[in-house]
């Protein structure tokens, strides 16, 4: 049986010549409020579904309707042809600027099937059309793979009948209510780590730390890079995402680390050249062992996680009201990056918006990325980077108590001033906005 799952943020693309049964399948399987129907609007907007003179108009209120819900954050079915790339691509760009998952659905049903089913219904299509939407389908299926859709899925004759549909949460709804101990960048600085774990009480066992009462870390990411004992702080926080005693979200730091792993050329500075000279130093079996680790631990993970029913939200570099319950390219960049506004300052340091500032949700928002002096509250988010590495704190949020735990850094083991002008940066280093501080 083929089985379609969809994620609750997902604008659902129905695609296949007239009379193959994308409406019985639209109600089949989702409530109409759901479902936006090309046919409906030209009937709204004329009378008839069938005043081909209308479609223009109807399109207008048909994709009003589908942006009106996507913006609603509501889950919708566009019920149109959807036969052409140009069909597809208006879709996708309203899916696109409402960070929902795109997910196509092609009726690949035979011609004479879709020509009987014509025929058999009070509105009938005429023969021709129903030939150039075979050729415009037989485009699409050599065609769509390299269009910006999340997930593409075929429907034979043969599936319509057994096919299921599921709504599923998205892999950042995590059902996991607490209590958490999160814990902000750690940068290398594993002394002070173990110090800090120590102090919440998780206990050592063999090179796994686990807590007595079943708390549960949670990282905002950058574990490695500019700190004094990186891989040990990366091989910790692995031994516990893998035992199951701490939950995990990358940094920017990650992402480059993870890049270098993948053997991809990149350029190495802003403390990744500590992390490559301890990787260097390392016996063969270790190294080998962390990288194959740390690829899989990253390639999991997701870029910001939503906790106890979506009350708690962790993000690296943080995340916006409206991004949260919602999965794209452009949150995914948010959550690693924070919000940079792709212009430099007089420093040449990127720019950033304070996004905290205008920040209106309901979910507390705890993150790092950016290290201040103190982790304060602030329209409920909360910085939880010191800046250990910089001699600093490094700081753990205990919730639900809202409690600090904080330890002072042993010496501050990078220099703010060390860190390299934005602007003497390459061109290719600059447009990934990978330098912060
Ligand atoms: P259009 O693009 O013209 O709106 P459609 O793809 O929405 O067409 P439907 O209206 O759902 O097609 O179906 C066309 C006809 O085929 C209808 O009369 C419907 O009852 C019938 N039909 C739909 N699916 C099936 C099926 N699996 N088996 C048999 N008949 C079907
Ligand atoms: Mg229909």
């Amino acid at each position: 049986m083929k089985r379609i799952q969809i994620h609750k943020t997902s604008l659902v693309v129905l695609c296949g010549s007239a009379g193959c049964g994308k409406s019985s399948f639209a109600s089949r399987h989702f409530s109409p409020s759901q479902v936006v129907s090309s046919d409906q609007c030209r009937a709204m907007v004329s009378d008839s579904e069938e005043d081909m003179s209308a479609s223009r108009k109807a399109f207008r209120v048909f994709k009003l309707l589908v942006d009106s819900r996507l913006s609603l954050g509501k889950l919708t079915v566009s019920d149109s042809t959807a036969l052409t790339p140009k069909a597809r691509r208006e879709l996708v760009t309203i899916g696109r600027k409402h960070d929902f998952q795109m997910v196509l659905i092609i009726f690949d049903i035979p011609l004479p099937v879709c020509q009987e089913r014509n025929l058999s219904r009070a509105r009938n299509v005429p023969q021709r059309v129903l030939l150039s939407h075979r050729r415009l389908l037989d485009k699409t299926l050599s065609g769509v793979q390299g269009e910006d859709f999340d997930s593409i899925h075929i429907i034979k004759e043969e599936d319509l009948g057994s096919v299921s549909v599921e709504i599923v949460p998205l892999p950042v709804e995590i059902p996991l209510s607490g209590p958490f101990d999160i814990i902000g960048d750690v940068h290398g600085c594993c002394d002070e780590l173990e110090m800090l774990l120590d102090r919440l009480g998780y206990l050592r066992v063999n090179s796994n730390f686990t807590h007595p009462a079943g708390r549960m870390a949670v990282f905002t990411g950058d574990l490695g890079d500019r700190g004094p004992r990186c891989l040990d702080s990366i091989e910790l926080v692995l031994n516990m995402v893998s035992s199951g005693s701490a939950l995990y979200v990358p940094g920017n730091h990650c992402r480059k680390l993870h890049a270098y792993f993948q053997g991809r050329k990149i350029k190495i500075g802003h403390g990744l050249e500590r992390t490559l000279e301890e990787l260097f130093r390392a016996e063969k079996s270790r190294r080998d062992s962390i990288a194959g680790r740390f690829l899989e631990i990253y390639e999991k993970a997701v870029p910001y996680l939503m906790l106890d029913r979506g009350r708690l939200v962790v993000a690296h570099a943080g995340i916006k009201e409206n991004m949260i319950g919602r999965l794209s390219k452009r949150i995914r960049r948010f959550c690693l990056f924070g919000d940079t506004t792709g212009e430099f300052d007089a420093d040449g340091l990127p720019e950033r918006r304070d996004w905290a500032s205008q920040y209106k949700g309901k979910s507390l928002v705890v993150y790092g990325h950016t290290p201040v002096a103190e982790a304060e509250l602030r329209n409920n988010t909360i910085n939880i980077d010191q800046g250990c590495v910089l001699g600093g704190k490094l700081t753990a949020l205990r919730y639900p108590e809202m409690e600090l735990a904080q330890v002072e850094a042993l010496e501050a083991y990078y220099d703010r001033g060390a860190m390299v002008s934005f602007a003497d940066m390459p061109s290719s280093v600059q447009d990934t906005g990978e330098i912060h501080l």
